[in-house]
């Protein structure tokens, strides 16, 4: 085994280990979360070591970037999920890629992956994201938006909606972030209320690096971690 790639598979087993003793203090199964890595940080190299270490499903934040790794490691059965701002000229070129767009943040975003995805034939699993902290800069919906858009899920076939995804404060540590992962499954659980029937907000994602076991704590399903994986690699 290559040094990289062993030194990765000893930071996704550390992890992992980590998760599961998240997920036994809160009662639950350690496969009721599943780990995405982020690997908008590393290049190729490390993107083919982490898939080789055993993590398959992978999250890049930038269009551009999920399509040109996506493409250059085409060899390999990745799951990719898009995790970050999504403008609309660009999902006719992500939507054959993915396995899932973890970052609608807009009703028009919502009504451009339908759209195409129906001209591609393809139903495409999505996630909307809410910006919880409320920070200017973070991209996501208003909690206010979400009832409004969920009462009108009926209307879009070619996307699957299946839960919420969100982005922790920056600012005031584990605690803040916890205040946010509550929130934002209790948003969920009042959302849940309003969809129409065959739609399940079953999926939080939430919770990254520094931040994931209060997350996993908080009921996430999927954490995105990004640097914790790279840690001690030679770049
Ligand atoms: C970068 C990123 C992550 C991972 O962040 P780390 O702190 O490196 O684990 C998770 N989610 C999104 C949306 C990101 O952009």
């Amino acid at each position: 085994m290559g040094e990289l790639v062993r030194t990765i598979t000893e930071n996704l087993a550390r992890i992992q280990a980590r998760i599961a003793e998240a997920a036994a203090r809160a009662g639950r199964k350690a496969d009721a979360v599943r780990l995405l890595g982020v690997t908008k940080y590393v290049g190729q190299r490390e993107t083919r070591a982490l898939f080789e270490s055993g993590c398959t499903a992978l999250g890049e934040n930038r269009p551009q970037q999920l399509c040109s790794k996506a493409e250059a490691l085409g060899d390999l059965p990745i799951e990719w999920h898009m995790i970050g701002h999504l403008q609309r000229n660009k999902v006719r070129r992500v939507v054959p890629l993915v396995a899932m767009i973890e970052s609608i943040d807009s009703a028009r975003l919502l009504a451009a992956v339908d759209r195409i995805a129906e001209e591609l034939r393809r139903r495409v699993p999505v996630l909307l994201e809410i910006n919880i902290a409320g920070e200017a800069q973070k991209h996501g919906l208003a909690p206010d938006q979400l009832r409004p858009l969920v009462e009108t899920l009926g209307d879009y076939r070619h996307v699957e909606v299946r839960g919420l995804m969100a982005m922790a404060s920056l600012e005031g540590g584990v605690g803040a972030a916890r205040g946010d992962f509550t929130a934002l499954r209790q948003l969920r659980d009042r959302a849940q209320a309003d969809c129409p029937e065959g739609v399940t907000l079953g999926e939080l994602s939430m919770g990254m690096s520094g931040d994931f076991e209060a997350a996993i704590e908080e009921g996430a399903t999927i954490v995105r971690i990004g640097s914790a994986l790279f840690e001690r690699i030679d770049r």
